[in-house]
């Protein structure tokens, strides 16, 4: 069987871009990633289409997905839940595909306890007067919402050290560059190269035997 892909987090505060950069670094490197298409009890935006930003459920139906254990986690994020069906992501993973879930810190947290080989990534904007403005600047939500979110950063902030790595969308561009060489990276890591070293020390040793 081939190489297991990467299961790849991404959170970050509302606003700090990372919308944006998943569907830059998916146009860019389409044979590499998957992206995992949550579920969803928010109404959809300007834009947004079902199966493509999110599956929109009822509440019913969502309960229902949990219930039946066709998520991988869930959470509760201001007033709505969001939650990451479970068959998509485990199909591509077993293709070899590096699956990214773009989702907020409670979730990551639990899929890392699931699955402890998540590589967690946490995007920031380089300021907080920045992400305001980002957020403002959307225009996809009200002053009210957005003071919610802006809240809710706060105490996202708090959880930023449990990840891996952070990764300041500063310029765009460098931006999904960083997170590229960063996931390619990881598929470096001698831990998730078991395979390769059992097999050349097998190799090696029965060199050392022929002669
Ligand atoms: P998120 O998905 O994290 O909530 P979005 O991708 O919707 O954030 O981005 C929030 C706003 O910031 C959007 O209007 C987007 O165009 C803008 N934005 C994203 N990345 C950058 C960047 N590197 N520089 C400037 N504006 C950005
Ligand atoms: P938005 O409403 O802006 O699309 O998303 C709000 C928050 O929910 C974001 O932080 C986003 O990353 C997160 N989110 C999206 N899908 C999921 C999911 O499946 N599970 C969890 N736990 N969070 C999600």
């Amino acid at each position: 069987m081939g190489k297991k892909g990467i299961l790849a987090v991404v959170s970050g505060f509302s606003g700090s871009g990372k919308g944006t950069l998943m569907k830059e670094l998916m146009s860019r490197y389409p044979q590499t990633y998957a992206l995992s298409v949550s579920a969803t009890t928010r109404s959809p935006r300007e834009g947004e289409e079902e199966g493509r930003e999110y599956f929109f459920k009822t509440k019913e139906d969502f309960e229902k997905m949990i219930a039946k254990d066709e998520l991988i986690e869930y959470a509760k994020y201001v007033e709505n839940y969001y939650g990451t069906p479970r068959a998509y992501v485990e199909k591509k993973l077993d293709e070899g595909m590096d699956v990214i879930l773009e989702i907020e810190i409670q979730g990551a947290l639990k899929v890392r306890e699931r699955f402890p080989d998540t590589l967690l990534l946490f995007v920031t904007p380089p300021t907080a007067e920045e992400l305001r403005a980002r957020l403002i600047g959307r225009g996809t939500e009200t002053m009210d919402v957005i003071k919610s979110r802006l809240d809710r950063a706060c105490e996202e902030a708090k959880g930023m050290g449990a990840y891996d790595y952070l990764i300041v969308n500063d310029d765009l561009n460098d931006c999904v560059e960083k997170m590229h060489a960063i996931i390619q990276g990881e598929h470096q890591r001698s831990s998730r190269n078991e395979e390769f070293m059992r097999k050349i020390k097998e190799d090696l040793n029965s060199l050392k035997g022929e002669d």
